[in-house]
């Protein structure tokens, strides 16, 4: 078993952590840390627990600590509010800790890599890049950080893989419509989110536009080449409890015919299939042929909230084809996708009990 700490245990994406983890087979949670406010209190006091199954026993007596090296574990999970995350991922990478980031302050860096198992499993190679601690040349002792991206990129990313993996996509438009939890807890304002739509979610949109690029984008010797896609993209909270849905245009640079589009999505196999880890769906993609779905109450729950859902796909007056895409937002697109990512670096030989780390595909 490795051991795991989890930052930020109290959130909404921290308490996915420890359900999620919950009889995992390979990790095992040994230390919870939070803010000053939850430090020294039992996680069952800490936390207002608000997932609809029991929290797990094994945590509800951990002592939640502070956010400071040591914790007594192999490597921490993430789920900071981004205005800490940046200086405190970086302490635990400093002492030799992999961290698996739910937070935006580091996807961007040129070194870390912003990682979909099923889009781009070579990117982990970035690891090797990394310099948090000058003076640890032991690579054992180095640690390094890698992230997964912004809730809405995920499951639209992964939707795009096939189609541009297929024709290139050249430019795409996009509106999300995403659930409350993404705001976390206590999040939006009930008198701002019943039976309303927020039209403005702020820094969001900017993540659209450079995410999927960095994500599709290429692995050379100077790090990742960026695939160029124009995107126009606005982000609305509606009044949903999880799923992020999003109604996606895309344009594409090669010919293309509509039951190609529809083939490429279906028979999509993801290059880490044949590993079978344990959080990973199969297939990745649910393709849908109802008019009417895919829908968040129905459908979020796929393959454990793992799979993506995608429908009414059909030719774009203004671009060349348009769909719905759908995925959990704090399963897919957090906690689940971060336990994903450390179980592919764990099969690549990146995540070991400590004294036994860093190992290379
Ligand atoms: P949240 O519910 O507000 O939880 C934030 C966590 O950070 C809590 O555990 C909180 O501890 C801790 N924290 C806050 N200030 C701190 C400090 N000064 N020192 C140490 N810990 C501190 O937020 P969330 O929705 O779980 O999001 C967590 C991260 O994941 C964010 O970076 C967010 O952008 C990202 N993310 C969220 C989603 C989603 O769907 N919610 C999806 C993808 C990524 P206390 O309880 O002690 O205050």
């Amino acid at each position: 078993m490795i051991r795991v700490g989890i930052l930020g245990a109290t959130g909404a994406v921290g308490q996915r952590f420890v359900q999620l983890l919950d009889g995992h087979p390979y990790f095992r949670v040994t230390a919870l840390a939070a803010s000053e406010r939850s430090a020294g209190k039992p996680y069952r006091d800490a936390a207002h627990w608000t997932l609809d199954t029991p929290m797990p026993e094994i945590v509800a007596g951990m002592e939640v600590q502070t956010c400071e090296p040591p914790l007594d574990c192999d490597f921490v999970f993430s789920g900071l509010d981004s205005s800490v995350a940046g200086e405190v991922e970086a302490a635990f990478a400093r002492v030799g800790y992999p961290v698996i980031s739910n937070a935006k302050n580091y996807r961007m860096h040129p070194d870390v890599p912003l990682l979909i198992p099923e889009v781009n499993p070579d990117h982990t190679k970035l690891i090797e890049r990394q310099r948090w601690n000058e003076e640890a040349d032991d690579l054992d002792a180095r640690g390094y950080i890698v992230t997964n991206p912004n809730c809405s990129a995920v499951g639209l990313v992964c939707a795009l893989k096939p189609l541009h993996d297929a024709f290139g996509i050249g430019a795409m438009h996009v509106v999300t419509m995403q659930a409350l939890s993404g705001a976390g807890y206590p999040g939006v304002a009930s008198l701002d989110a019943v039976a309303n739509v927020v039209p403005y979610i702020g820094g969001e949109e900017p993540k659209l536009g450079e995410e999927p690029g960095k994500l599709l984008g290429t692995l050379t010797e100077n790090g990742i080449e960026p695939e160029a896609i124009l995107t126009s993209a606005t982000c609305t909270r509606v009044p949903v409890v999880d799923g992020h849905m999003e109604a996606v245009s895309v344009q594409f640079n090669d010919h293309w015919e509509m039951e190609e589009v529809v083939e490429a999505l279906r028979s999509f196999t993801s290059p880490i299939d044949a590993l079978n880890l344990p959080s990973a769906p199969s297939p990745l993609i649910r393709v849908f042929d109802e008019d009417a779905y895919p829908q968040p109450r129905r459908h979020v729950h796929l393959g454990g909230g793992m799979q993506v859902s995608v429908g009414r796909l059909r030719e774009c007056e203004l671009l060349d084809v348009k769909f719905i895409v759908l995925s959990h937002n704090t399963i897919r697109g957090a906690a689940g996708g971060a336990i994903l990512n450390a179980e592919l670096l764990r099969a690549q030989g990146y995540l070991n009990p400590r004294g036994e780390r860093l190992g290379v595909m």
